[in-house]
Parts: structure tokens; C-alpha cells; sequence
């Protein structure tokens, strides 16, 4: 990795690897041994004022650098990553515990955002507006905000690197980003690719901290002009209470709980796969992770067996072993995920498969194995709570009025997944779904470029993904002239 060393307890502010002023470090953890692997920067409010500050002066420069040139750094940004494909991969795969694939699959999702928004930078247009009479001319001008403050969790750190920091960037804004210190060190290395790819001091600041510290400092900075925030529900609240004290706007991407939706039609070739990755990939530590399986009654035991039994022949390891499934990325995690382990079955659900740390042979990581409850009630705290871990809930239904009364039955409305075959149904039930994203006999956005990355309810509000991320990230102004007559000369 010689190429993309990491400098050891630095944080990238004005283009310089920096420590903390006071010197403070945090250790970087491996999740499959529980050792250090690096440590960074810990940030604290003065770090914070610094890269803000060195952000504020990088601002006008790079909103008047040309649109077209901006998206020639980012083209570059994004070749460079393509370039740093394995190394990138083994930072993120180690830092969060995924298997390197998983890691490398991240990269070039992270590659294709940055391409897809270097090559929008110019594209970005105001529109003339029609005038009462012809002695007025109008028009709008989006606008980048100047300073934003970019903060994302640990679990896919590239992935959110990209989308919030790439769109904000092309748009003509400066970034300050704090990673979750958790897994800081993919966010690290893409930023030193955009460093190498041209980006002027100042223009992406990177800062590590805990969230009480650095996220505080930064949210509550007097001197910042947006706040993207991907996290927690909880977090997200004080997010908001922060952002009020200055009225600087907000873009929340929060938790989820996001159902499966099977409908005894369903192609279930296609759909067991899809409902085991969607629950184990990155150990089910995705936001739009499929952590309820909703299923008609008439084919609830098939669907449970089978499902089960892919969830059993799931493989767990360290990173670098590659198998299907790492451990989860914290103590704190770990704990959080054994709690509802232990409350499930006491609260009623049938414990199908799993339910226990993965294998003796890996006791050093926290690792859980993947597990599936049946017969779990609406009520329990498993039907409704984000577990973020391998651990899914599953509930029957009969007929379209109770699948579509439990799909939206939760506080969360990141994402539904319908599998059927009867395409008016799978319309109809889409048109229910009060979630910002529905997917249609697939997981997710496969196969859809610049899939708009939306929420609603308590799953937070945005514009990300695709082109209306750009949006996000200006403002827009109104400019009315009126054409006076001038006399001839
Ligand atoms: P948290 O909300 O705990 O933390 C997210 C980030 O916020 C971290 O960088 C954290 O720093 C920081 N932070 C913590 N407290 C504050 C605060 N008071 N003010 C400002 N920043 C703060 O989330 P997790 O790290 O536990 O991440 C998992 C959550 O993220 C899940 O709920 C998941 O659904 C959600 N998520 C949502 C996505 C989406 O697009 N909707 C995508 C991915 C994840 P530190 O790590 O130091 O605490």
C-alpha cells in the first residue's frame, strides 16, 4: 500500500496531513482481531475552526473556477480511484471487517459517482423566465452554498464520500468532512486522490473526531452554510437542533427498516437470493439493509426453509479470507445486536437459525451469525427498531391491504422491495409504499444510473443520488431586470 500510506494520527486539512493542535490521537480498530490498525487525528473544536476557516478561504476561488474545469479534477479524482482499486479496497474492507470483495464492489460505486459528477459540473443551468411584458428580463442562477459540512457513520465511508462530497464540490462548494472515526481510512485515502487529482488547498478538508467532539464543533459552527448528515435517527435530531442556531440548512439521511414484500406469485429463484444478501451483506450494516421479510401466508414456511438455509451456508472470516460475511464493526455494535439476540425469542419471536456469535474459530472479531426470527409481532421492538446487524424479522400476511398495512407499518421510509409477477399489483403496491426508494423484483437500484438516493418519514429527507443531488447542493437565485430606455447615441 506504499503508494497510499495513510500518515499516521493526521487529519487532511489545507491540503496538509496535520495532527490534532493538542496532538490527541484515536486508534483505528480491526473488527475481525479487535487490534489497532492505525490511529488519526482527534479532532476537537479547534481543529474544526481551522479547517472551516480553511475551507471559508478556499471558497470563492473554487466557485468561480470554471464548471468545466471543476469536472476535469473530479475526472481525474475518479480515474485515480479506478487506478487505486485494491488499495482502497483493503483499507475500507479492513477498517469496517467486509470481505474484500465487498470492499472493492464499494470502490467502483464510489468511482462511478465521482465520474457521474464530474461530468454533470457543467451542466448545472438557471432558466429564463417569461416576463409580463418585454421591458423585463428574468432569470435563475443556481449557487453554491460556500461551506459545507459533511458528516458520515462507518459502514460504507467511501460510498457516502463520494455522494455527498462529489455533488457539493461540482457544484462550486468547499467541503469540511468528518468521517466516523470509526472507519476513517477510505475517506482518508479518497481524499488525498482528489488532493493528487488537483483540488486546491481548502477545497476538501477531512477531520476526525468522536461526534460529541468534531461533530458538535462542526454542526454547530458559526461559519458553515449547509449540513449533509448521514447517521443515526437520533443523531440526526441534534443534527437538526444544531443547524437551527445559525438557520443553516439540513440534509438528513437517517436509518431504515426497510421490508421485503413477497407475494405468493413471486419468482422465489430470483427473490431467496436477493433476501439473504440484502440482510448480509456488509453484515446488515446498511442503511437500506432488507431486515423485514413480509411474506404471504401461503408460502410463508417455503420461503422461511429456504431463506433459512442460504443464511446458514453464509461464510464468515476476516477481510482478507473474502468469504460472504465479516463481522460487525464494533464493541458497540456488537453489544447493540446481541441485545436484540437476547430479547426476541423472550418477547415471543421463533428463533429459525443463528442467534449466536458466528464461530468459536473467530472469538477475537465480533462477529454474529446470521440469523432469521419467524413470527415476529408488529409490536416487538425487532419489527420496528433498526438492528443494523445479520438479523432478520420475519411476518405473514394475507392479501394486499395487511402486506401493504405492515410495509408501511414502521417509523422508517428508506426503502420497499416488491416481488411479484402481476406488474399491476406491483404498480399499485409501489404507489402505497411510503418510502423514498421501491425496488421491483430486485434489491435495491441494480441496473439504474443516478437512482435518486430519497427518503421519507423518519428515514430523513434529501436530494441525494443522481443529478438532483446537485440541486441539493446549490441555491438558487432569482435575478429581474428591467431594460430601461436609453436614448441612441
Ligand atoms: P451515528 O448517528 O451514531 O453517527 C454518524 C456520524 O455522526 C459519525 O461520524 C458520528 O461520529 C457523528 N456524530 C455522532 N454524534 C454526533 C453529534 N451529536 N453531532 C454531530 N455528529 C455526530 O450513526 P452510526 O455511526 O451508528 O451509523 C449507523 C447509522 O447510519 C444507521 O442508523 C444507518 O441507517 C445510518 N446510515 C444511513 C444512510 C442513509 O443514506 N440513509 C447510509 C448509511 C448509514 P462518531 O462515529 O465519532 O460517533
Amino acid at each position: 500500500m506504499a503508494d497510499l500510506d495513510i500518515p499516521t494520527a493526521r487529519q487532511l486539512v489545507d491540503g496538509d496531513w496535520t495532527p490534532a493542535a493538542d496532538g490527541g490521537e484515536l486508534p483505528v480498530l480491526d473488527p475481525a482481531t479487535r487490534e489497532t490498525i492505525q490511529s488519526v487525528a482527534r479532532a476537537r473544536a479547534v481543529d474544526v475552526d481551522h479547517a472551516v476557516a480553511a475551507a471559508r478561504r478556499a471558497a470563492p476561488g473554487w466557485a468561480t473556477t470554471s464548471p468545466s474545469e471543476r469536472g476535469a479534477i473530479l475526472s481525474r479524482w475518479a480515474a485515480l480511484i479506478g487506478e487505486h482499486v485494491e488499495e482502497l479496497a483493503a483499507y475500507e474492507a479492513r477498517d469496517v471487517g467486509k470481505p474484500r470483495s465487498g470492499g472493492r464492489l464499494n470502490m467502483y460505486i464510489a468511482q462511478g459517482i465521482v465520474d457521474y459528477f464530474a461530468g454533470a459540473a457543467d451542466k448545472l443551468t438557471g432558466v429564463t423566465l417569461p416576463t409580463r411584458t418585454p421591458d423585463y428580463f428574468g432569470y435563475t442562477r443556481p449557487e453554491p452554498y460556500g461551506v459545507c459540512a459533511v458528516i458520515i457513520p462507518w459502514n460504507v465511508p467511501a460510498v457516502l464520500t463520494a455522494a455527498n462530497v462529489a455533488p457539493a464540490l461540482a457544484a462550486g462548494n468547499t467541503v469540511v468532512l468528518k468521517p466516523s472515526e470509526v472507519a476513517p481510512l477510505s475517506p482518508f485515502a479518497l481524499a488525498e486522490l482528489g488532493r493528487r487529482a488537483g483540488l486546491p488547498p481548502g477545497v476538501l478538508n477531512v477531520v476526525t473526531g468522536l461526534g460529541p467532539e468534531a461533530g458538535v464543533a462542526l454542526t454547530g459552527h458559526a461559519d458553515i452554510d449547509h449540513i449533509s448528515f448521514v447517521g443515526s435517527t437520533v443523531t440526526g435530531r441534534s443534527v437538526m437542533r444544531a443547524a437551527a442556531q445559525h438557520l443553516v440548512p439540513v440534509k438528513l439521511e437517517l436509518g431504515g427498516k426497510s421490508p421485503n414484500v413477497v407475494f405468493a406469485d413471486a419468482d422465489l429463484d430470483a427473490a431467496i437470493p436477493a433476501i439473504i444478501a440484502s440482510i448480509t451483506e456488509n453484515a446488515g450494516q446498511n442503511c437500506y439493509a432488507g431486515s423485514r421479510l413480509l411474506v404471504e401466508e401461503s408460502i410463508r414456511a417455503e420461503v422461511v426453509e429456504r431463506v433459512a438455509a442460504g443464511m446458514a451456508a453464509i461464510r464468515t472470516g476476516p477481510w482478507d479470507q473474502d468469504l460472504d460475511m465479516g463481522p460487525l464493526v464494533s464493541q458497540a455494535q456488537y453489544e447493540r445486536v446481541r441485545g436484540f439476540l437476547a430479547e426476541a425469542p423472550a418477547a415471543g419471536a421463533r428463533l429459525v437459525v443463528g442467534g449466536e456469535p458466528a464461530t468459536a474459530a473467530f472469538d477475537d472479531g465480533w462477529y454474529v451469525a446470521p440469523t432469521v426470527f419467524d413470527q415476529v409481532d408488529s409490536d416487538m421492538r425487532l419489527a420496528r427498531e433498526e438492528v443494523f446487524g445479520p438479523v432478520l424479522a420475519v411476518q405473514g400476511f394475507r392479501g394486499v391491504d395487511e402486506a401493504v398495512a405492515l410495509m408501511n407499518g414502521t417509523d422508517f421510509g428508506l426503502l420497499a422491495c416488491i416481488w411479484t409477477t402481476d406488474v399491476s399489483r406491483a404498480l399499485r403496491v409501489a404507489g402505497q409504499a411510503r418510502a423514498g426508494q421501491v425496488a421491483v423484483n430486485q434489491f435495491h437500484d441494480a441496473g439504474v444510473i443516478g437512482f435518486p438516493f430519497n427518503m421519507q418519514k423518519e428515514s430523513g429527507f434529501s436530494r441525494g443520488g443522481g443529478y438532483a443531488a446537485l440541486r441539493e447542493y446549490t441555491q438558487e437565485k432569482a435575478v429581474a431586470v428591467r431594460l430601461l430606455d436609453r436614448p441612441s447615441a
